[in-house]
């Protein structure tokens, strides 16, 4: 990517007597350096990254450095960037920030008051200063690479001071007035009530819709009483969650509105296609979800499971694996073993479209590890010789069911992964059903899940429409 020179607010002096920036007091921190997708290539040789990540910008992962989490690129010794004439985007647009209204409603041009500097400066000059940087990124084409990362986009904090609503990329991401919401922490209440008024049939729940927000700009709304989320990711914009049968005139209006020309709505369930039907929307099969009788995985009893039992019993005589809670200070171990296994994929040569999936579910999966205890979430990790060789984790769905998002082992151990299942189900016995998700239409997952011998299949449709070619 060619390199872009922003103007520098801090002269480079000042910045480098400075004892807060490029250090941090998590080691997830949301303030640690978003390296741009664009960027990411630039990095190859420092293989800091993954070697799946390809398609989105990423935060750094920081070094412990005594009570402290440090950039991988600072220079303790000299107290300075090793790479400053190559630092990322994100640096050199440091101290102004990119962050959501309070409202989650737009974005906004701001700056970090934690930088000592700002004291200094007067607001008058600061806002020039802003307006002149908005200018060059908007003459650029820059936005459009902002707008293709949007985990570059934080959330509102209390040291951050807005300078200038962003309306040429608001009207990007939000489109025009729709009073669109980005999703956030906080609708977490609105979406259970819904989804427990709406008894949704399916695996999606406020967690497994928040997981994708650093890869997709997830934008909702309540309309007509019907909640809708729509996904909106490079080319990728559509109605992620269908309002069921009841597509009423102004929730109709309204996805037209958003959406364009053409409409495409997902997870439909069975029960609701008789509308689309009868639209003539053309419907497409999505994949299915498996759902199992939790006690019977638990127990792995019966001849169905026969050769899963066996192989759960060889890996905890021959491993003697401990079974613990998954706590917040997993992460990294947990992440750690999501990249072994992923390596262990790449050795047996799978198609590019299951490392587009790795790539995303690994984001999503990192969303939630990074935000397991706020999001009250549930899971096991399993220990062989005080390492971890196994995580899963998920959450309920309603009182009966619950969903495991998550199930990753190191594969080098037979027998590893019937056993988390069984082990999982067996502490999540208040259940009745478990919700293993879909099978990403990948026929080694769908033989897998079908092994266990689930009680029920749920298929999900998608429905699309081209305005203009006679309907409604
Ligand atoms: S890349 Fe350089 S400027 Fe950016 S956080 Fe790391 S050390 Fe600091």
């Amino acid at each position: 990517m060619k390199k872009i020179a922003l103007p520098q607010l801090i002269p480079q002096n000042i910045c480098l007597k400075c004892d807060i920036c490029c250090r941090f007091s998590e080691e997830f921190s949301h303030w640690a350096p978003y390296i741009l997708k664009e960027e990411i290539a630039d990095f190859s040789s420092e293989k800091i990254f993954p070697f799946f990540i390809k398609s989105y910008g990423i935060n750094l992962n920081l070094k412990k450095e005594k009570d402290l989490f440090i950039c991988p690129f600072f220079d303790l010794s000299h107290h300075r960037c090793s790479l400053y004439p190559l630092r990322p985007f994100d640096c050199q647009l440091y101290p102004f920030v990119l962050f959501y209204n309070q409202t989650y409603t737009g974005v906004v041009l701001g700056i970090d008051l934690q930088c000592p500097y700002l004291r200094e400066i007067e607001r008058e000059y600061l806002l020039n200063f802003a307006l002149k940087l908005k200018e060059i990124l908007e003459e650029t084409s820059t936005l459009e690479m902002i707008y293709q990362n949007p985990g570059i986009i934080m959330s509102p904090h209390p040291n951050f001071q807005p300078l200038i609503l962003w309306d040429k990329l608001n009207k990007i991401i939000f489109g025009k007035n729709l009073g669109l919401k980005i999703i956030s922490l906080e609708d977490r209440e609105i979406f259970k009530q819904f989804f427990m008024k709406k008894n949704i049939t399916f695996s999606y729940a406020f967690e497994y819709l928040y997981a994708w927000k650093d890869i997709a700009y997830l934008l909702w709304k309540i309309i007509d009483k019907e909640l809708l989320v729509f996904w909106k990711q490079k080319d990728d914009f559509f109605l992620l969650l269908s309002p069921g049968d009841a597509l009423s005139l102004p929730v109709l209006s309204f996805i037209k509105n958003f959406l364009g020309k053409e409409i495409i709505i997902k997870n439909i369930g069975e029960e609701y296609l008789n509308f689309f039907k009868k639209n003539n929307w053309e419907l497409k099969s999505e994949g299915q979800e498996y759902i199992y009788e939790c006690e019977k995985i638990a127990t792995l009893e019966g001849k169905d499971l026969k050769s899963r039992r066996w192989q759960s019993n060889y890996f905890y005589k021959h491993c003697l694996p401990r079974v613990r809670e998954l706590k917040n200070e997993d992460i990294a171990e947990c992440l750690e073993l999501y990249v072994n296994w992923a390596e262990e994929k790449r050795r047996k040569n799978r198609p590019p479209y299951y490392f587009m999936l790795i790539e995303d579910n690994f984001f999503a999966q990192r969303r939630l590890l990074i935000d397991y205890v706020k999001l009250n979430l549930a899971g096991i990790v399993i220990e062989v010789e005080g390492k971890i060789v196994g995580y899963s984790f998920g959450y309920p769905l309603n009182e009966e069911e619950f969903c495991i998002f998550s199930e990753i082992t190191n594969l080098k151990f037979k027998g590893i992964t019937p056993y988390i299942f069984q082990e999982f189900c067996r502490k999540l016995k208040n259940y009745k059903f478990i919700n293993a998700m879909d099978d990403a239409g990948l026929e080694n997952l769908r033989r897998i899940k079908c092994a266990y011998a689930p009680l029920r299949i749920r298929r999900l449709y998608s429905a699309k429409y081209i305005q203009g070619e006679g309907f409604c």
